[in-house]
């Protein structure tokens, strides 16, 4: 195979060891990354060569002189030649619309994110201890005396419109 010519995409990046054919490579195809520019960890990759890549940011939050911190997720292309795993570290420019919801290519690899996988599992494990946790507690009884309660509610709640609704004919008479 000859070599490829690496274009410049204007943005200072190292280009990519690799070679690819990939129509939407910044490098070796025609895609044009202009936009945006983020860096963030590869949360997942599948078989479309798409990524999902999240980073964090904090805002401050006045009143509780506190910061909070927001991720935020989004899908961009995994060019063949670039082909980031999950856990690395990557540098993404925005492009134009890939596919729905893809409008993002990865233009740099900056290597792996130390026990980002292990950060990963935890996450996943804590996800899993929430859902299951509340099972028990709503047995099937519970739930029925709920439903009933709410319907007594509801008994009491309808007088007390009719006696609004009587109270404005009242004052209109007088
Ligand atoms: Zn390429």
């Amino acid at each position: 195979m000859k070599k490829q010519k690496i274009k410049n995409i204007g943005i200072n990046v190292k280009p990519p060891k690799n070679e690819c054919e990939d129509k939407k490579c910044p490098f070796h195809g025609n895609l044009k990354p202009r936009g945006r520019i983020f860096t963030g960890v590869v949360l997942a990759k599948d078989a479309h060569r798409t990524a999902t890549i999240e980073w964090s940011y904090s805002i401050p939050i006045p009143k509780y002189e506190r910061s909070e911190t927001r991720r935020t997720k989004v899908h961009a292309h995994n060019p063949s030649c670039i082909n980031a795993e999950v856990g690395n570290i990557v540098r993404i420019a925005e492009t134009r619309a890939l596919s729905k919801t893809k409008n993002f290519v990865i233009i740099e690899n900056l290597g792996k994110k130390k026990g980002f996988i292990e950060e990963l599992a935890a996450r996943e494990e804590a996800t899993v201890e929430g859902e299951e946790k509340p099972e028990p507690k709503g047995e099937s009884p519970k739930k029925e005396e709920l439903v009933e309660e709410v319907k007594e509610e509801k008994e009491e709640e309808e007088p007390a419109k009719e006696a609004k609704a009587k109270e404005p004919e009242e004052e209109a008479k007088e």
